[in-house]
């Protein structure tokens, strides 16, 4: 469905060439070019009196920037040229839809800009003294229809982008808060197993198809359909036990009435094909709570640090409370200075060695409350909660010296010196992460550049 939809979408992008004439999409781009300014000043004036799009809005930074990637945006779209690349347009709606969805601003917040944005073109067009009657109708029907298919594309990406965050956040759910995946394991273990007893004693009892009990009604199946597939939401076993559970359902346990049934032969090899099945699942959920047990609660195997898989849920989780609680944290990205050599000149094991050293090292300094991720290779990230600048880069700065004074234990009583670079930032309020991320990522990016074995920010 969503792939008929953005397969459609450019096609209807360009039937607009067509429909209005050159001139008339050369004037409208004129319009939107000279008033960029005034429709982002009428477009921010308007959200604020909203009170719900002001909150997101209030922040000085979104101000500002708000004001120009607005201009940038009416400019683009409306832009007039004859061979646009209209893929390249939706992609542009859709990077904003992701934006949104991160943000976590609803949707009808901002189609309720849109018809504001809509609202403002339309004064503007009706002012324009360059435009006869007849073609001020159809300037409108064109910013209308523009305006349309862009928030359909913004629409469907934000859709998307919002369903993988909540899907992230229910498996941080499942395993964070339960915190227990080896009691969830057991027990679904055993309520598969539960359901295979009752079905067996059932059809030993001679009972008639309709009697059965339904794998997808019974105890296991509506676990996993209502909460273990979100919580391993895209795994390709999750896909495979809801197909062995449909065919158990729709295709095996019809059988079981039909005529041939009788036959014991029949029987025996129903009962096997049952059996095959049962065993099918229970295998690949053996497999998904294997890939998810180490985590416990999305936990890195190596240094049980904390996994990229919630770095998005934690972001967000930690930039509403700033908001509420108007407390600010900090983002230390943390990167080991030439680990590439260290594996190259001890072995991939000693590497192993130092990063699970290194998160000791970490989880020995931080607080309760703050979170330790390991993002992948030898690159880490700390996000320290309520928190001041000075604070955070004194932290850094004892981490960076505890790493240096280390000797880092190989086998054979060898140790190794290692030294970390360091990029600190200051959450500013601003509603998306990944700005703090980013600015993060530029200051490590400058403490390599000047040198390795420092902090910066
Ligand atoms: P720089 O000071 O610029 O950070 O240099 P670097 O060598 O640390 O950086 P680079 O990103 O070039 O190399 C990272 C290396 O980390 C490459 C890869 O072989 C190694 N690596 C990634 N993941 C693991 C892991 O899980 N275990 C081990 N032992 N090594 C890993
Ligand atoms: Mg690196
Ligand atoms: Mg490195």
């Amino acid at each position: 469905m969503d792939q008929l939809l953005t397969d459609a979408v450019p096609a209807e992008w360009e039937q607009l060439s067509s429909r209005y004439s050159a001139a008339l999409r050369e004037k409208v781009s004129r319009l939107a070019q000279t008033h960029k300014r005034e429709l982002a000043d009428f477009f921010y004036g308007e959200m604020m009196r909203d009170k719900l799009a002001a909150q997101f809005l209030s922040h000085e930074q979104v101000k500002t920037r708000l004001h120009a990637s607005m201009q940038d945006w009416i400019c683009d779209l409306f832009h007039h040229g004859e061979d646009r690349d209209w893929r390249a347009v939706m992609a542009y709606q859709s990077r904003v839809g992701d934006i949104h969805a991160r943000v976590d601003v609803p949707m009808h917040v901002v189609l309720h800009g849109a018809r504001k944005l809509k609202a403002g073109m339309a004064a503007v067009i009706a002012r324009d003294g360059g435009l006869a009657d007849a073609e001020r109708y159809e300037a409108q029907s064109l910013v209308n229809a523009m305006m349309d298919l862009a928030m359909e594309s913004m629409s469907a990406a934000y859709a998307s982008s919002h369903d993988r965050n909540s899907r992230a956040e229910e498996s941080y759910r499942l395993f964070s808060v339960a915190q227990n995946v080896a009691a969830e394991k057991e027990r679904q273990r055993a309520a598969l197993l539960d359901w295979e007893n009752q079905l067996m004693f059932e059809q030993a009892m001679g009972h008639s198809a309709s009697q059965l009990p339904k794998i997808g009604a019974s105890e296991f199946g509506l676990w996993f359909r209502h909460k273990g597939s979100h919580a391993f939401g895209g795994a390709p076993e999750t896909a495979s036990i809801q197909n062995a559970m449909q065919h158990i359902d729709e295709v095996l346990l019809p059988l079981g009435s039909a005529a041939p049934m009788q036959d014991g032969a029949a029987r025996l090899q129903h009962l096997r094909a049952l059996r095959e099945q049962a065993k099918t699942i229970g295998f690949h959920l053996e497999r998904l709570f294997e890939q998810h047990s180490e985590l416990e609660s999305g936990r890195d195997a190596l240094t049980r640090l904390l996994s990229r898989k919630f770095l998005s849920v934690v972001m967000a989780k930690e930039v509403a409370y700033a908001r509420r609680s108007n407390t600010r944290f900090a983002v230390l990205a943390i990167d080991i200075d030439h680990f590439k050599s260290i594996n190259d000149q001890y072995g991939h094991e000693a590497g192993d060695l130092v990063l699970q050293q290194f998160a000791a090292l970490i989880n020995n300094l931080i607080r309760a409350g703050d979170y330790a991720f390991r993002l992948g290779g030898e690159e880490f990230l700390l996000l320290m909660v309520d928190t001041t600048e000075e604070a955070a880069l004194r932290v850094a700065e004892k981490l960076r010296k505890a790493v240096e004074r280390e000797g880092f234990r190989l086998p054979q009583e060898r140790s190794l010196r290692v030294t970390v670079s360091i990029g600190m930032a200051m959450h500013d309020g601003h509603p998306d992460y990944m700005r703090t991320l980013r600015k993060a990522d530029d200051a490590l990016y400058l403490a390599k550049s000047d040198g390795r074995n420092r902090v910066s920010g």
